[in-house]
């Protein structure tokens, strides 16, 4: 467990501004995480990292010379928003095009994807690799499902050694792709971990026993058995992990590979040398030729008690970039020479426009959904707790937690844009973006894009009503399925969503007022969310513990209707300069 800590909720923030003022040296932060102090060539491409954050060196610790150009910083075990993806990417953006390269998880996936399409939107060249070496956490054919761990590793070093170089962004993404193929890891835990501030470990191994392959949020692993000596637990990984030698080694003997033992939290380094003496044996005894092994922390959890052993096949060509020197606050290798010249100096985001000014019509209704915004804050607000736990029957419990922080963040960004005389359209917009970058997580995201997709369909200009707001909420539920791949009945906030736009249509083609059409939609949602109960979660979180959320509704669902009910409460006070 964490000792030492002031606020649980402002943990991974503080530890951000400790670690960078460590390294003033070779790092430097900026909205959302942290870049190289020396700048990347013009014209080049620039790796770009990230996750959440309780990983550390992950992933703040690889951003320096010969390592990722930049990452994007979490919460807490919870991915960056886009928003701080978007953000760090446009101030390492060097004109040559952006490698993102992350592991396999729903939420980082999400968000990347989702800043992926925003930046290639505004002209930037963005391609992904996600790291996918965990062998426990799917099968072979399916690796694409399969986690990323320690392997991240030689997969970044292989991309930002191949973008440092010159190559295309085509070139650097093969690279990339090259090495994450020819990458596998295998962990081991003996205990859980504690978040921050919370009084108990967020998922527990039995005393006496090791989980194989259990993930380092927890994640169920594949096999439990009594915990191994330092020896006996070598044999295992080492067999597991030569048992799927990737197809394109033809004679295991004489191979060359490198190799990475990594402690997960909380074993010491003393232990993890006691194992890799035995590793090194045996794959000597293999036939095979290590180069440059790595015994490190690199990839952690918290205080979770495990280590995890990761093979890289190398080819010719990777091993060159497995060996390059590197200089970064958690990796080094070599000698790496700096040039002061290209020191970092006036590092602004490009596009740190104005607000648009709306018309007048446009002013009044934004103050109109600024109040819409703020009742729903209070309608979360209250029941924050209760989500909490519907969440945590088959989720991670931070739902409630999660709306609340990005309602309050949209509640703020909506003041400050109606102080600059922003129409709804741009009001709405400007608070999507700080509910996403705010809330992170899945929901985060989400309520994002809808936000975003209701104020592009209302506008700067024109007085809302029914039709555009109709138009809004089919946008957002196209862009919350584009995003999120969720279908009706998987029981997401897409079970709310759904129906919400259909009763939107039909009250906009009858010509009701807009409190009339939003008291509707409320008692659709609320029977929606209801009706979730029975549903078995196919997607997110929840999934891997489906069966036990039967005869619970969707954490989502329910803020959804929440938040649905509460506007339509505050739109029969204040719906005056939306009717005729
Ligand atoms: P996280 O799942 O990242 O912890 P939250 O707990 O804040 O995020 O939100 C969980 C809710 O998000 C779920 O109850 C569900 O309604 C919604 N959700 C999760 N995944 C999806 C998805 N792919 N599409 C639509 N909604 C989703
Ligand atoms: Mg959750």
């Amino acid at each position: 467990m964490t000792y030492l800590l002031n606020d649980p909720t402002k943990f991974a923030d503080e530890l951000a501004e400790g670690f960078v003022a460590v390294h003033r040296d070779k790092i430097y932060a900026v909205d959302g995480g942290v870049i190289r102090l020396h700048k990347a060539k013009p014209g080049q491409v620039v790796l770009m990292i990230g996750g959440g954050s309780g990983h550390y060196p992950a992933f703040g610790g690889f951003v320096g010379q010969g390592l990722a150009h930049g990452a994007a910083m979490g919460n807490v075990f919870a991915s960056p928003s886009a928003q701080q993806i978007c953000n760090v990417a446009q101030v390492v953006d060097a004109g040559g095009g952006i490698l993102f390269c992350y592991g396999n998880y729903a939420g980082d996936v999400l968000n990347f994807n989702q800043a992926q399409q925003r930046l290639r939107a505004m002209g930037i060249d963005v391609r992904s690799v996600v790291v996918t070496d965990d062998i426990a956490s799917a099968s072979l054919a399916e690796k694409h499902k399969r986690r990323g761990i320690a392997g991240t590793l030689p997969v970044f070093k292989a991309a930002a050694v191949a973008a440092d170089a010159g190559k295309s962004l085509d070139e650097v993404f093969r690279i990339a792709t090259e090495a994450n193929e020819r990458v596998r890891t295998l962990g081991v835990a003996f205990s859980g971990c504690t978040l921050p501030g919370a009084s108990e470990p967020l998922f527990e191994v039995a005393s006496g026993k090791m989980e194989i392959g259990m993930g380092i949020h927890g994640e169920p692993g594949i096999s439990r058995m009594d915990a191994p000596s330092a020896d006996g637990l070598a044999e295992i990984l080492v067999n597991r992990l030569l048992d799927e030698t990737p197809s394109m080694i033809e004679d295991r003997r004489g191979a060359r590979i490198g190799v990475i033992l990594n402690g997960l939290g909380a074993v010491k380094y003393e232990e993890l040398f006691v194992v890799y003496r035995k590793i090194d044996q045996l794959l000597s005894g293999h036939g095979l030729t290590i180069v440059e092994p790595v015994v490190d922390e690199l990839i952690t959890s918290f205080d979770m008690a495990g280590i995890s052993l990761t093979l890289f096949w190398m080819s010719d060509e990777l091993e060159k970039t497995w060996l390059a020197a590197a200089d970064t606050p958690a990796f080094h290798r070599g000698n790496v020479v700096h040039s002061n010249e290209n020191k970092a100096d006036s590092l602004q985001l490009g596009n740190q426009h104005r607000l648009k000014t709306g018309s007048a019509i446009s002013q009044a209704a934004a103050t109109v959904v600024l109040a819409v915004l703020e009742a729903a804050y209070a309608a979360i607000d209250v029941k924050q707790e209760e989500l909490g736990r519907l969440d945590a029957i088959a989720g991670d419990g931070d739902h409630g937690i999660g709306m609340q922080r990005g309602l309050a963040a949209a509640v703020a960004a909506a003041k400050e844009a109606l102080d600059a005389k922003a129409g709804a359209g741009t009001l709405l917009t400007v608070s999507g973006d700080a509910w996403s970058n705010r809330a992170g997580g899945t929901s985060g995201a989400l309520w994002g894009v809808i936000l975003r997709n209701i104020g592009s369909a209302l506008g700067d200009e024109a007085k809302p009503d029914v039709t555009a707001i109709a138009d809004g909420i089919t946008a957002a539920l196209r862009g919350v399925t584009d995003l999120g791949k969720a279908q009706l009945g998987d029981k997401t906030l897409v079970d709310v969503l759904h129906p919400l736009s259909v009763s939107m249509d039909s009250s906009a083609s009858r010509n009701l007022s807009i409190a009339a059409a939003w008291n509707a939609a409320a008692d659709v949602a609320d029977a929606a969310a209801q009706a979730t109960e029975n549903l078995l979660p196919k997607i997110g979180r929840a999934r891997p513990h489906a069966e036990k959320s039967i005869g619970t509704p969707d954490p989502g669902a329910v803020s959804m209707a929440l938040i649905v009910r509460s506007i339509a409460i505050a739109l029969k006070k204040h719906c005056a300069p939306f009717e005729n």
